[in-house]
């Protein structure tokens, strides 16, 4: 059984980012002129049926980050911009990620993740001064020490935890409404690496060890700076299986039968389809599951 996690809604990015174009003011000047832009601001943008593009000449002012070029060179860009009062169809990409498009998708992924970052780094780790957004937008530098600072992306670890009769051990966190359950999830800590994170997270959350640890794809989740880092790993010895009792109040073992029969009854509430959880509990079921979504 392959656990590999294909076409995540927010890992289907199909733009070239073009790096080697960051430092180049004035290709970037005429790609702009003709480019495809959008604003962002606070993790939301416009969007009906597509992402809203503006042209040009009537792009707002603010700070403007390079996204890539298309397959016909065409330049994406991103306006990092309050809207005005009152706009409307201003969606987040937990609403629109499974919408957009792959080149609206990437863009949109990229876009929201670079203007949270900028907002939030205004000024130098160093020497406290005011930085500013150069290089298209993928670096700040310091107007005092002139020092560069590059954005920055926490990495979290997600677990699908199995025993060897292919079962999967699901967690309610207390936060969480009644009969929501999904996987464990946690950040990856300094000097860590990602198979002893995984690791301790089920340990501290479910109370057990795990073993066979396989990795089984990633999506970027920036709300407002993560990247989702998919893995499974089965257990020896499940009914030692017990919630933390502070971020984890519930556990319960699902075998596909009994998955099953808990989602038709509404005894069970599983994650979005935006989500890599989602995805994951998917492929262990063996394909899309189709019930109303259970939280955003
Ligand atoms: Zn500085």
């Amino acid at each position: 059984m392959s656990l590999a996690l294909m076409n995540l809604s927010l890992a289907r990015a199909h733009l070239d980012r073009a790096a080697h174009l960051r430092s180049d003011e004035g290709a970037l000047a005429e790609l702009f002129a003709h480019g495809k832009i959008f604003q962002v601001n606070k993790g939301k943008f416009i969007f009906t049926d597509s992402l809203h593009w503006i042209p040009a000449a009537e792009a707002p002012s603010g700070d403007r980050y390079f996204l890539g070029l298309d397959d016909a060179g065409v330049g994406y860009f991103a306006i990092n911009a309050p809207f005005a009062e009152g706009t409307e169809d201003l969606l987040t990409l937990r609403e629109a990620g499974l919408l957009a498009t792959e080149i609206e998708v990437g863009a949109a992924v990229h876009g929201v993740a670079l203007a949270n970052w900028h907002d939030t780094h205004t000024h130098c780790a160093r020497c406290g001064a005011e930085t500013y957004s150069a290089l298209g937008g993928s670096v700040r530098k310091c107007r005092t020490d002139d020092s560069e600072h590059y954005p920055r992306t926490d990495s979290a670890v997600i677990v699908l935890v199995r025993d060897s009769e292919n079962r999967i051990l699901l967690g309610r966190q207390k936060v969480w409404p009644a009969k929501r359950y999904s996987n464990f999830a946690g950040f990856l800590e300094p000097g860590e690496s990602l198979e002893a994170c995984v690791k301790r997270e089920v340990l501290e959350e479910a109370g057990v060890r795990i073993d066979q640890i396989e990795y089984m794809g990633s999506q970027a989740w920036p709300f407002p700076a993560s990247i989702m880092l998919a893995f499974t790993g089965v257990v020896e010895n499940p009914d030692d299986a017990r919630a933390d009792g502070e971020e984890i109040e519930d556990l319960r073992w699902y075998s596909h039968e009994s998955f099953t029969a808990d989602l038709k009854s509404g005894e069970l509430l599983i994650p979005p389809g935006i989500s890599i959880a989602r995805r994951m509990i998917e492929a262990w079921y063996g394909g899309s599951i189709d019930f109303p979504e259970a939280w955003r």
